[in-house]
């Protein structure tokens, strides 16, 4: 990996006049609008973004149904489209560097995440996808003998992929990989601050073979662009990943224009549950550190709340501490860096009202807490213990590096505590003991349950929640489904 020097030079000297990408080219946005493009961790203005609007998404539509309704890609031989995408996933692998620069960038990670994580993790995605093409079997039907009756998967014809900026690259790719994969045709609508790496893995899918138009990277604001893609005629699913209430509007248009499929990922307030017999409180506290400060805490599946039996409270706060002594925080260059600064000031600013309700109803800060102003992202990481169950700290998603503590009495107390929250995404719990790992696994409310672990996620396995998670499921061979839609073909052999 290069040095700090040669990334900061690289940063410092960046500038960016981001495009729109249609039908295999780059454009400006119709109406010739543009909006600043802020690097939030070099706390300068690089350029500008193009900001798409409804007929930069009537275009984007309109070539992305013309190259389906053609079968250009749909119907071509499994072979070659596998062929293709694997052709792209090696070039994203070639460009792992500047997708991992320009992921830096939009976001404001340490760049050591975007190259070890965000850009190999959404080549290998494509990858994935890619070996599932040739692959993919229908299904015969038990009929009786002088029928036929045959279940074939159908793609859904244009895709519509609405994603957030706290892991733009990655998010992207779960729902282009199986999206493509089925045949379909897709048109994403990056996050404002966050398109760069979109674009660019546009660009080189088209590079790759991919036909013009099944590919398609609108920029612009969510109540323009987003919205303009959400109620078209022509979309036939939207797949969302963002905030709980973007997903009520994204229902709320589907229903208004075509009910159009809606698939739904959002937030999350994940427990991790650390009962007594938990063996090495001191592995456990480095996981539980870094399930809540990666990526500072903007992770949708964030373990942001610890549910603790109380006896081992005060040996974990020191296991925690110790490890955030050898945890480096600050300038997002400096390839040492693990934890950098947030991606916004709005973020910030958000993240600051929620320390401000710390000590209101009696809550004790064992260490960060300190809030920024100005240009300064940089929140430390921050433990607050005695929060009450049904609190705003305990209950609501910061979305920053602050992680709660809850006391349980004892393990049913902890299992109720965990499930005492509308969402549903992700939890863990820290046991020796293999019953009660199993009771907890089965009775936790979430789409993930990690038992001594946390954040093991890889394509092989699906990921999405319940409840105000969201119900969609991005990854495995399971998110082929909701690309696709089954076709019943009954044939008379009589
Ligand atoms: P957001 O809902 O504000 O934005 C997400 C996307 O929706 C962006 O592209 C935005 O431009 C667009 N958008 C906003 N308003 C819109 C509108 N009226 N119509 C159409 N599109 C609109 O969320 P965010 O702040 O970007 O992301 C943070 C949230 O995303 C957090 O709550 C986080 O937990 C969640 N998230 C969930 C997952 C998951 O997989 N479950 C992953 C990452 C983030």
């Amino acid at each position: 990996m290069a040095d700090k020097d040669m990334w900061s030079k690289k940063a410092a000297a960046f500038t960016s006049d981001a495009k729109i990408f249609i039908d295999g080219k780059y454009c400006d946005a119709a109406s010739g609008k543009t909006f600043d493009n802020i690097a939030p961790g070099q706390n300068r203005t690089i350029g500008k973004n193009a900001s798409g609007d409804t007929e930069d998404i009537n275009r984007a539509v309109a070539s992305a149904k013309r190259v389906f309704d053609a079968g250009t890609w749909r119907d071509m031989n499994p072979r070659d489209k596998k062929i293709i995408m694997l052709r792209w996933a090696q070039l994203l692998g070639e460009n792992r560097e500047e997708l991992a620069f320009l992921e830096a960038i939009d976001t404001g990670r340490p760049i050591s995440d975007a190259l070890s994580v965000d850009a190999p993790n959404s080549t290998r995605v494509i990858q994935w996808y890619a070996e599932t093409i040739d692959k993919t079997y229908d299904e015969i039907a038990p009929a009786p003998r002088n029928a036929l009756a045959m279940i074939t998967r159908e793609p859904l014809g244009v895709i519509g992929a609405v994603v957030p900026w706290n892991y733009p690259m990655m998010i992207t790719s779960w729902k282009l990989g199986p999206a493509i994969a089925m045949g379909n045709s897709i048109i994403v609508k990056p996050a404002e601050n966050s398109s760069l790496s979109a674009l660019k893995m546009a660009e080189l899918a088209t590079a790759a073979g991919l036909p013009d138009g099944v590919f398609n990277v609108v920029p612009g604001l969510g109540a323009e662009a987003g919205q303009a893609l959400a109620r078209h005629m022509d979309v036939a699913k939207i797949a969302f990943t963002g905030s709980g209430p973007t997903g009520r509007k994204m229902m709320q248009y589907a229903a208004e224009s075509n009910m159009k499929a809606v698939s739904l990922e959002l937030g999350g307030k994940s427990p991790q549950v650390i009962l007594k017999d938990c063996v090495d409180l001191q592995a456990a506290a480095s996981t539980i550190g870094w399930a809540i400060y990666y990526n500072a805490g903007q992770t949708c599946n964030a373990g942001s709340r610890i549910i603790i039996e109380k006896e081992i409270k005060e040996e974990l706060f020191q296991h925690l501490h110790t490890f955030l002594e050898s945890f480096v925080v600050g300038d997002q260059c400096d390839p040492a860096t693990q934890m950098a600064g947030l991606v916004s000031e709005i973020q910030r600013d958000r993240v600051n009202s929620y320390l401000d309700l710390i000590g209101q109803e009696g809550e004790k800060l064992i260490f960060g807490g300190e809030k920024t102003s100005g240009n300064d992202l940089l929140i430390k990481p921050t433990l607050v213990d005695n929060v009450k169950p049904d609190s705003r700290l305990a209950q609501e998603e910061i979305f920053g590096p602050v992680l709660v503590a809850i006391d349980a009495n004892n393990e049913d107390h902890a299992l109720q505590l965990a499930n005492r929250t509308e969402y549903g995404l992700a939890a863990s719990v820290w046991t020796s003991d293999i019953a009660k790992a199993h009771k907890f696994a089965r009775n936790l409310r979430a789409g993930t349950v990690w038992v001594n672990t946390f954040d093991m996620l890889d394509v092989i396995t699906p990921f999405g929640g319940f409840g105000a998670s969201g119900g969609g499921r991005d990854k495995s061979l399971h998110a082929l489904d909701s690309y696709s839609a089954l076709k019943t073909t009954w044939v008379d052999l009589n």
